[in-house]
């Protein structure tokens, strides 16, 4: 038996073929096949202009910044999500203010965080949407406008995830309702690139600001030049950029798996329904969902008062599944940093203590969902 682990990518023959013809083609990076990935990831999300960069956090950076966060810009997000989601408005030497999860959703409890803008001073609120569940975009936006803040979408859990409205079908990705959009193409994420991110907008000054940063803060376009044009070898720095390019070869990888992303999120529901319908009736929580939405499922979190031993249960049965997150300011840095502590916020802590995300990718054979299944059961008995 092999090891099942929490997430793992899929990759195809036609995924195989397509790096390699880039690899026999002229461009390595910045070539025709980032242009492509850009145009087909902004139709499939509905927004207007979509630029790749080379991963996740560079990602977030660069959306901080086209978003105008400089030093002392002050940010809330969630506590529950990746480290990178803070550090990136940090490396704008913005300060993060964390706001407590709703205990459903386990998104930004939005009754707290417009507690929170009552009081502070901010300038940007970053969402996550954890585990793949879309966020309240219209709730968010309405609170957005009327405290004078913008809103960045960290969606790296969720691309392909929608919510319904009456009348209104609201995609994420789509900047409908927020300024930008952030995605990973991180091997357990839907898309594998290796590395790899992508970020949306609809605003074409945000986007232009988007293009410039990734590649140095270095112009070639003669229309935006602030001095005398000397030549065609000429180009210009306006800002301080930075290298956050995705090479072709990746793109050309991220574009075949863009094709699969409706049919992978399908088979990540069909797996939920799955497991929901065996586990719902143990003595653990599967995760809430409402029937206005389409979850991504990038992860499928169960919770129990015995979370360690079920996972050490698991993976002494060869089943790795993990814990997703430990909360953001309870990392030593964010301790040291802000004198953050433990009990702060209850909710996203007690979150964390039962925590455990199951094995959950499209490949997943039924085979190997029912051994997981089974095994469960066995601990729980
Ligand atoms: C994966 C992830 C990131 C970072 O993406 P990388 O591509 O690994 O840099 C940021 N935020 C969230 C919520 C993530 O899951």
């Amino acid at each position: 038996m092999n090891i099942i682990p929490y997430g793992r990518q899929e990759i195809t023959s036609t995924d195989i073929e397509s790096v390699l013809s880039t690899l026999r083609s002229d461009y390595l990076t910045q070539g025709p096949a980032i242009y492509e990935f850009e145009k087909n990831f902004a139709i499939c999300v509905g927004a207007k202009y979509a630029v790749a960069v080379n991963n996740g956090t560079a990602a977030l950076h660069l959306a901080y910044l086209g978003s105008g966060i400089v030093n002392g810009s002050r940010v809330v997000t969630t506590p529950l999500t990746f480290a990178a989601t803070a550090n990136a408005a940090l490396y704008c030497g913005a300060d993060v203010v964390f706001c407590d999860i709703d205990p459903k959703t386990m998104l930004i409890d939005i009754e707290k965080l417009e507690e929170i803008l009552k009081v502070e001073n901010i300038d940007l609120i970053t969402i996550v949407s954890f585990a793949g569940y879309p966020i309240e975009h219209r709730k968010l936006s309405e609170i957005a406008k009327k405290y004078g803040c913008k809103i960045i979408e960290d969606a790296c859990h969720s691309p392909g995830s929608s919510r319904v409205y009456e009348n209104e079908i609201v995609r994420t990705g789509s900047c409908d309702y927020v300024d930008v959009t952030v995605f990973s193409f991180h091997p357990v994420k839907h898309i594998a690139c290796g590395e790899g991110g992508m970020i949306t907008t609809n605003c074409e000054d945000v986007y232009e600001k988007l293009c410039l940063l990734r590649t140095h803060g270095i112009s070639n376009k003669e229309l935006k030049f602030k001095t005398n044009n000397d030549g065609l070898w000429y180009h210009e720095q306006h800002e301080l950029g930075y290298n956050y390019r995705m090479p072709d070869i990746l793109a050309a990888l991220g574009n075949s798996q863009l094709m699969r992303l409706r049919s992978s999120i399908q088979k990540r529901n069909e797996i939920a329904v799955i497991y929901d319908k065996h586990l719902r009736d143990l003595p653990l929580t599967v995760p809430y969902r409402e029937n206005s939405i389409e979850h991504a499922f990038h992860l499928y979190v169960i919770r129990t008062e015995r979370r360690k031993e079920l996972y050490e249960y698991l993976r002494s049965n060869k089943i790795f599944a993990q814990v997703h997150y430990l909360p953001v300011y309870l990392h030593p840095y964010y301790r040291e940093k802000y004198g953050c502590l433990k009990g702060q916020f209850p909710v996203v802590e007690k979150f964390y203590d039962e925590c455990l995300s199951l094995p959950m990718f499209p490949t997943l054979s039924s085979i190997d969902q029912q051994y997981v299944i089974s095994k469960i059961i066995e601990f729980c008995n």
